[in-house]
């Protein structure tokens, strides 16, 4: 069975997670991408946050607050999708995502397929 759900068709709720933890060989990774060290990378695209060594930086975004800094907020998708870091491949780690269920559900309820489904990360 296919993937039941369309990243291209939802404005990144997974992106906006207050944690996207990476490893090490992840900043190495992004770090390449953008023609950095790894120190260079860890500096621009990390902090330490939620216990985590490496946690993504964040900006802000009119839907969900804060975002990953790598997200399009106006073409609401990945920047650097290639490089991207493991969780955000592995995410949802079924054929399902929970958010995309739920944001279909509401947009059938609205009426509105453009309409963006809010959750509590708490
Ligand atoms: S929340 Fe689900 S549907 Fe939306 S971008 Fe993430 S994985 Fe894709
Ligand atoms: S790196 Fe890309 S896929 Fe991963 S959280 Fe950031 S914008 Fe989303």
């Amino acid at each position: 069975m296919s993937n039941q759900y369309d990243c291209r068709k939802c404005p990144g709720y997974c992106c906006s997670y207050p944690l996207i933890a990476l490893e090490k060989r992840d900043v190495v990774r992004l770090g390449k991408h953008h023609g950095l060290t790894f120190e260079e990378a860890r500096k621009a695209f990390t902090e330490e946050a939620y216990g985590r060594k490496y946690a993504m930086r964040r900006k802000k975004d009119v839907h969900y607050g804060k975002i990953c800094q790598f997200f399009d907020t106006k073409a609401r998708c990945c920047t650097v999708y290639k490089a991207r870091p493991k969780v955000c491949r592995d995410y949802p780690n079924t054929k399902r995502c929970g958010y995309y269920d739920f944001l279909q559900f509401e947009r059938r309820a609205q009426d509105d397929p453009e309409f963006v489904a809010l959750t509590d990360h708490s």
